[in-house]
C-alpha cells in the first residue's frame, strides 16, 4: 500500500482534508443539560445528573451498580482500595496498556506485574497468565497466591479491554478464579463492547470506565466503576466522597477517603453523551467495516478485526505494518499530511517508573509495538 491510498481514504471517509485520531461530538441533549445544571446551581460533587449517569451506565451495562468519578485512573484506584490492596500485594495487568493502569495500581503501594497480551484480542493472554503463575508463584500457609521471590500477595488482575476490542475475559477469570486472584476489568475503552452477549466489565469483580475527552462518550473529564457486587459498590461510594458518613449536618468522617466524585456538570455533559451511544456504536462500527474493507486490498497491511463472539464498540481502529521502520515512515507521512495516527504505547515495563518490574517475556507487545498504528476512528462529523 501506498501511504498516499490511505490518506485519500481517511480524507473521504471523514470529508474533510485534515482528520483527528479521535475527536469527541457533541450532537445531542449536551448543552441543554450543562446549561440546567449551572441554572441548578448545584454544579459540584452532588447533583441529579451525577444520579442520572450512574442508573444509565447501570442500564447500558447492565450491571447492578455504578459510582461515577472524576475520571478513569481514580475508577481504577478505587476499585483496588475496595479490594484492599496495599503494599503487602502484587497486582497483575499488561504491559500494553495506557500508563494509568500502572499508576492505579502504584498509587497503592502495590507491585504491578506485566504480562503479555495475545495478539487476537490484544487483551491479557490468559495462557501467559497462567505460565506466570505456574512459574513463579505459590502459595502461604493461608491460601493466598504469593510471588516465590518476595511473598507478595498477587491479590488482583487488571486485564484490559484494548482499544475496545474484548479480551478473553472468561478464560482470565476462571485462571484468575483458581489462583483466589480478583479481577478488575479496565474497561476504559470498552464501553459498548460486549464479549458474548455481556456488556465487558460484569465479568471481574469491579470494572473502571473513562470519559476522557478521546473515549467514546466524554464527560470533559470524568469516570465510573460498576459493579454487581452491592456491596463493594456501596464502600466504593464511600471512600470516593471523603469517607463521610450520611449526616443532615454533621461532618464526621470513619477513614481515609478521597475527593474522587464527578462533578454534575461533567454529569450532565456525559448523560447528553450517553444519550447518544447507540448512534456512535453504529456510525464507528461503519467505520471501521470500511477500513476493514480498503485494507483487505492490501497484503502488507493487517487490519485488526473484532475477535469471534465478540463486538468491539470500534473505538479505536489499528492496523498492523511490516516492521518498526515501515511504522515510523507510515507515522511521518500522514501526520504530514494532516492524517492524525498515532503508535501503540509504548510498553509499561519500559518506562522508567515500572523498569524494574516483574514481567514475562511479552513477545507479543514488543512486535505490536514495533508494528501496531492506530488510525483515526471518530465519528464522521459529516455523517451527521
Ligand atoms: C483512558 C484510559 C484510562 C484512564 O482514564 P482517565 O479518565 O484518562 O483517567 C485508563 N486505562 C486505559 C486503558 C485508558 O485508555
Amino acid at each position: 500500500m501506498e501511504t498516499s491510498d490511505f490518506i485519500n481514504f481517511a480524507q473521504s471517509l471523514y470529508g474533510s482534508k485534515e482528520v483527528a485520531l479521535h475527536a469527541p461530538i457533541f450532537m445531542g441533549n449536551e448543552r441543554k443539560y450543562v446549561n440546567d445544571a449551572i441554572d441548578s446551581t448545584f454544579v459540584s460533587s452532588v447533583g441529579e445528573y451525577v444520579n442520572k449517569v450512574e442508573s444509565t451506565l447501570a442500564n447500558i451495562t447492565g450491571s447492578k451498580k455504578a459510582i461515577a468519578t472524576s475520571n478513569g485512573t481514580s475508577a481504577l484506584h478505587l476499585a483496588l482500595l475496595a479490594l484492599g490492596v496495599g503494599s503487602n500485594d502484587a497486582v497483575i495487568t499488561q504491559a500494553f496498556t495506557f500508563v494509568a493502569t500502572g499508576n492505579a495500581i502504584a498509587y497503592t503501594g502495590a507491585e504491578p506485574i506485566f504480562i503479555d497480551v495475545d495478539k487476537e484480542t490484544l487483551g491479557l493472554s490468559p495462557e501467559s497468565l497462567k505460565n506466570f503463575l505456574v512459574k513463579h508463584t505459590t502459595y502461604d500457609a493461608n491460601g493466598n497466591c504469593v510471588i516465590k521471590s518476595n511473598r507478595k500477595i498477587v491479590k488482583a488482575c487488571i486485564p484490559m479491554h484494548t482499544f475496545g476490542l474484548p479480551a478473553k475475559i472468561d478464560e482470565i477469570c476462571a485462571v484468575c478464579r483458581d489462583h483466589k486472584i480478583k479481577v478488575i476489568e479496565d474497561c476504559a475503552e470498552s464501553l459498548g463492547s460486549y464479549y458474548q452477549n455481556t456488556h465487558t466489565g460484569n465479568f471481574g469483580d469491579l470494572s473502571a470506565i473513562s470519559f476522557n475527552g478521546n473515549k467514546i462518550a466524554t464527560a470533559g473529564g470524568g469516570g465510573a466503576v460498576i459493579t454487581n457486587d452491592i456491596e463493594l459498590g456501596a464502600r466504593i461510594k464511600h471512600i470516593s466522597t471523603t469517607a463521610k458518613q450520611p449526616h443532615r449536618w454533621h461532618f464526621y468522617h470513619d477513614e481515609i477517603g478521597y475527593n474522587y466524585r464527578m462533578p454534575n456538570l461533567n454529569a450532565a455533559l456525559l448523560l447528553g453523551q450517553l444519550e447518544l451511544l447507540d448512534k456512535f456504536l453504529e456510525l464507528k462500527r461503519d467505520i471501521g467495516q470500511k477500513y476493514k474493507n480498503f485494507f483487505s486490498a492490501f497484503s502488507d497491511i493487517e487490519f485488526i478485526n473484532e475477535p469471534d463472539n465478540s463486538k468491539s464498540n470500534f473505538w479505536l481502529n489499528a492496523i498492523l505494518v511490516k516492521d518498526i521502520k515501515e511504522r515510523d515512515r507510515f507515522l511521518l507521512e500522514t501526520n504530514n499530511a494532516g492524517i492524525t495516527t498515532r503508535p501503540a504505547w509504548t510498553p509499561l515495563h519500559k518506562l522508567p517508573m515500572f523498569s524494574n518490574s516483574l514481567t514475562d517475556p511479552l513477545n507479543n507487545t514488543l512486535e505490536l509495538f514495533d508494528r501496531l498504528i492506530n488510525i483515526p476512528s471518530g465519528v464522521p462529523g459529516a455523517a451527521l
